[in-house]
């Protein structure tokens, strides 16, 4: 079996499991990515006020979130759109970081912005716009600081593997995989959540996977399901837009969540999460699996 998928994804070998690597576990200050914990990682879209992202950041840590996300540099589908506040918002970020303790996902979307951007992030996100920018995804991999690369929305997954296989190539073995839905010729939502991809990558590749609900729906009610669907597929952790007043947001309102919501749909994810940990477990006791602490 294992053998089959090698030879479909053999362009990427480096990201595919094997007996010598099971699974990427990548500490990000102190928490790890790709290990037993499910980790959520939430915050708004953008990123607006300071008095918006410390409201997010102290709420979404109560509510059990490890990674605090929000965009400085916003890759917007209008040129007339909000761009993001650029190096003012990285510094509204490290001072919520300062504040919560918790480690920053940020947007980079060009390659000349990587050093800027990675003096303040913990984790670098490279968006699905962004996917096949071969310069950036060097240069981001360069700076040594983990990845979250978003697959591109016309990726295949092996194109997909591609991008994380050059992030490597670059001496970087840190890299998240994140599946945020893909365009298909259906048209009721904004895109299309590709749930079997997180589960074949879950089985072929030994990188992290996380799952991103909201930009894969597009509408806020969809949002914790699609979450709850993303644990039983063996997600390892989620992306999540949160904003103190959503009706208000600078960028995607309708598919952000409020508290009340956010609190409600990771409370929804317990008996999921539950399932998950117990099958951790037992597969910990089948066979040890040969981990490789990276990082
Ligand atoms: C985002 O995370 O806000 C974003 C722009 O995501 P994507 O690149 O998946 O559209
Ligand atoms: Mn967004």
């Amino acid at each position: 079996m294992r053998q089959a998928w090698h030879e479909q994804f053999c362009d990427s070998p480096d990201v595919l499991k094997s007996a010598r690597r099971e699974r990427t576990v990548i500490p990000v200050l102190d928490t790890v990515i790709g290990g037993n914990e499910f980790i959520t990682m939430a915050g708004p879209c953008s990123v607006e006020t300071e008095f918006q992202l410390l409201a997010t950041a102290r709420h979404i840590r109560r509510a059990g979130a490890r990674v605090l996300r929000g965009g400085a540099f916003k890759p917007r589908s209008s040129p007339y759109a909000f761009q993001g506040h650029g190096a003012a918002g990285l510094q509204m970020l490290a001072r919520a970081r300062e504040e919560s303790g918790l480690p920053i996902v940020t947007e980079v979307m060009s390659e000349c912005d990587v050093p800027l951007v990675a003096e303040y992030a913990d984790i670098l996100q490279i968006g699905t716009r962004n996917m096949e920018n071969y310069a950036l995804l060097e240069a981001a991999a360069r700076s040594g600081k983990p990845i979250l690369l978003k697959r591109g929305m016309v990726a295949t997954i092996a194109d997909f593997l591609r991008s994380a296989q050059i992030i490597l190539d670059n001496g970087n073995p840190n890299v998240i995989l994140c599946e945020r839905g893909i365009r298909t010729f259906e048209t009721a939502l904004r895109n299309t959540f590709d749930v079997a991809a997180i589960a074949l990558l879950k089985q072929i590749s030994h990188l992290p996977v996380i799952a991103d609900p909201s930009h894969a729906a597009g509408c806020r009610s969809l949002v914790p399901t699609l979450a709850r669907v993303a644990v039983a597929a063996g997600a390892d952790g989620l992306l999540v837009e949160v904003h103190p007043n959503p009706e208000k947001a600078w960028s995607d309102a309708d598919q952000t969540l409020d508290f009340a919501e956010f609190d409600e749909m990771m409370a929804s994810l317990d008996p999921y999460l539950a399932i998950r940990s117990a099958q951790v477990k037992v597969g910990a006791g089948e066979a040890e699996p040969e981990w490789e602490a990276v990082g």
